[in-house]
C-alpha cells in the first residue's frame, strides 16, 4: 500500500537471512521469505548472496525499487548464487526513497564482504555519521543502516571475529534495530537491547533462517525455533547457533513496539511468545468492554481492523459481518501523492457492500486514526450505503507523539488527536460515537510483555533526540 494511500503508518522494513549448510542456493528461498514480509515495506527490496566455500570477496546482489515480484524474475534469482544470503524489504522513514538506499547494504572491506539488512531507526545516527565523516568515511546512501555497517566493518579490523565487531558496534549505536549481517562464512542476527523490532530464528532441513516475523518461516516451510532475545547476538555457522546475551537488559527494561501487535505484523505471526492474532482479538474484546454500544453488526476496516472486529463481536455478542470489499490489485504508481488523491484513493481501494449494511446500526473497527484523512470518507460511505448509525471504535489509543524508532508518525500538528478531544474527532469523522482503546489495556494486549507506547504517552524507553532525526541527511 502506498504511504499516501490510506491514513496508515509505515513500518520501516522487513529482514530475512538464511545459511544452508548443505550448500544449496538460497536466493529463491529469500525471495519467498521477503514476499511474506512485503507488508513491512513496499518501496524497495533486495537480496545479496555468497558462497561460503568460494572466495571471500564474491557476492551477488540485486536490488530495486518496487515490490518483490516487480524487482525479481526467475532469471535474476537464478543468477544469485550462494548458500548464504540476506534480503530486505524497505519502507523509508529515514533516508530518501531511492535505489541507492535499497538494502541489503554490501560493504567490501579489508576482511572480505559484509551484507547488512536492518529494520529500525537509530536515534544517534546523525552524530555517528558526522563522526565517521570527520575521519574520512564516504557514504553511498542516506540511510542510518550504512552507519551501522561502517561501524561493524571498522570494529572488525580491531577484533578477531565479526560477532565481536557487531557487539562493539552495538555499544555505539542507539535506537531500534533488528539486524542481519552476512559475513563470508557466518550469518549473524542481532536485536537492540529494548527489542523494539522483532527477529526470530527458524530451521528447515540443514538450513538456519533469521526473519522479522514467523509468518516468513511458515511460508518457506521452515519450523520456528525461537525469537532472538532483545539485546542478543546469534551467530550461525556450520557448528550451529551460538548466543551472546552480554547486551541484554533486565526484562522489565525491554520495550517492544506495541504497534507490531496492533497493526504492523501479520496476524499469523507470533512475536516473543504472543500471537499477533490473539492480541488483536483481545484488543477488540477490551473495546467491547470499555466502549459498549447497541448495534446490529460489527465490521472491520480491512484488513487490519478485521481481527479486532471479531474480538468485539465475540465479547459483545453482536454479529460480525463484512461490510467492505477491498481491491487488492490497485497499482501503487498511479495514485498520486497529496490530500485530494488520498481521499479519492479510499474509494479506489474500498467499496461498501450495500446489502450488508442497509438499515443497520454498524460498529466499525479500525486499528488507528493518524491524520484522520480517510476515516470521514469511510464513515460516509457506510451512511451512503444505508447504515442508520455508524459507531467507530479504534483498537489503539490516540496518537499524540512522534516515534523515533522507525515508525512513520507525522508531525504532532498533523495528528488528528493532537489538541483535540475525542468529541472533536468524532465530529470531524462524522461518527455517531467514537471510542479508543485505553492506554492501560496495551500491556494486557501484549500479555504483560514490556512494551514501548511512546507515541501514545510521550514517555519513551530512552531519551529521545532533541531534533527531528527523520530525513536529516537530505537537508
Ligand atoms: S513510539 Fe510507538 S510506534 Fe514508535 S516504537 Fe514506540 S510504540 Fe512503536
Amino acid at each position: 500500500m502506498s504511504r499516501e494511500n490510506f491514513d496508515k503508518l509505515g513500518e520501516e522494513c522487513g529482514v530475512f537471512g538464511i545459511y544452508d549448510f548443505d550448500g544449496n542456493d538460497v536466493a529463491s528461498t529469500i525471495y519467498y521469505g521477503l514476499f511474506a514480509l512485503q507488508h513491512r515495506g513496499q518501496e524497495s527490496c533486495g537480496i545479496a548472496t555468497a558462497d561460503t566455500n568460494g572466495p571471500k570477496r564474491n557476492i551477488c546482489t540485486h536490488k530495486g525499487m518496487g515490490l518483490c515480484n516487480e524487482v525479481f524474475t526467475p532469471e535474476i534469482l537464478d543468477g544469485l548464487k550462494g548458500d548464504i544470503g540476506v534480503g530486505h524489504v524497505r519502507y523509508s522513514t529515514a533516508g530518501e526513497s531511492t535505489r541507492e538506499n535499497a538494502q541489503p547494504l554490501v560493504l567490501n572491506y579489508v576482511k572480505g564482504i559484509l551484507g547488512v539488512a536492518h529494520n529500525g531507526n537509530l536515534i544517534n545516527a546523525l552524530e555517528l555519521r558526522e563522526e565517521l565523516e570527520q575521519t574520512g568515511a564516504i557514504f553511498q546512501t542516506t540511510i542510518d543502516s550504512e552507519v551501522i555497517a561502517y561501524h561493524i566493518a571498522r570494529e572488525r579490523i580491531k577484533v578477531d571475529s565479526v560477532e565481536k565487531a557487531v557487539a562493539n558496534a552495538m555499544d555505539k549505536i542507539k535506537g531500534a534495530y533488528s539486524l542481519i549481517v552476512m559475513s563470508p562464512r557466518k550469518l549473524i542476527g542481532a536485536r537492540d537491547p529494548y527489542g523494539f523490532k522483532p527477529l526470530c530464528i527458524g530451521k528447515r532441513d540443514n538450513a538456519y533462517i533469521l526473519a522479522s516475523e514467523s509468518c516468513a518461516l511458515d511460508t518457506i516451510g521452515a519450523e520456528f525455533v525461537r525469537d532472538v532475545r532483545p539485546g542478543e547476538i546469534v551467530v550461525i555457522t556450520k557448528d550451529g547457533i551460538k548466543s551472546n546475551c552480554e547486551k541484554c537488559l533486565p526484562k522489565e527494561q525491554e520495550a517492544r513496539c506495541i504497534f507490531e501487535y496492533i497493526y504492523f505484523a501479520r496476524p499469523d505471526s507470533r512475536i516473543d511468545g504472543v500471537d499477533v492474532y490473539d492480541s488483536r482479538i483481545q484488543a477488540g474484546r477490551f473495546l467491547a468492554q470499555d466502549s459498549p454500544v447497541e448495534a446490529d453488526m460489527v465490521v472491520g476496516v480491512p484488513e487490519s481492523g478485521n481481527t479486532a472486529a471479531l474480538g468485539y463481536s465475540r465479547e459483545s455478542g453482536i454479529p460480525y459481518g463484512k461490510a467492505f470489499v477491498k481491491n487488492a490489485y490497485v497499482g501503487r504508481t498511479f495514485i498520486k501523492p497529496g490530500q485530494s488523491s488520498r481521499e479519492s484513493s479510499v474509494q479506489i481501494k474500498l467499496n461498501v457492500i450495500k446489502e450488508a449494511v442497509e438499515g443497520k446500526r454498524i460498529i466499525m473497527i479500525d486499528d488507528s486514526i493518524v491524520r484522520g484523512t480517510t476515516s470521514d470518507r469511510i464513515v460516509s460511505m457506510l451512511r451512503d450505503a444505508g447504515a442508520t448509525e455508524v459507531h467507530v471504535r479504534i483498537s489503539s489509543p490516540p496518537f499524540l507523539w512522534p516515534c523515533y524508532f522507525g515508525t512513520d508518525i507525522p508531525a504532532r500538528e498533523q495528528l488528528i488527536a493532537y489538541n483535540r478531544t475525542i468529541e472533536d474527532i468524532r465530529k470531524i469523522i462524522g461518527a455517531d460515537s467514537l471510542g479508543y482503546l485505553k492506554e492501560e489495556r496495551l500491556s494486557e494486549m501484549a500479555k504483560g510483555l514490556p512494551i514501548c507506547k511512546g507515541c501514545f504517552t510521550g514517555k519513551y524507553p530512552m531519551e529521545p533526540p532533541t531534533r527531528d532525526i527523520r530525513g536529516n541527511y537530505e537537508k
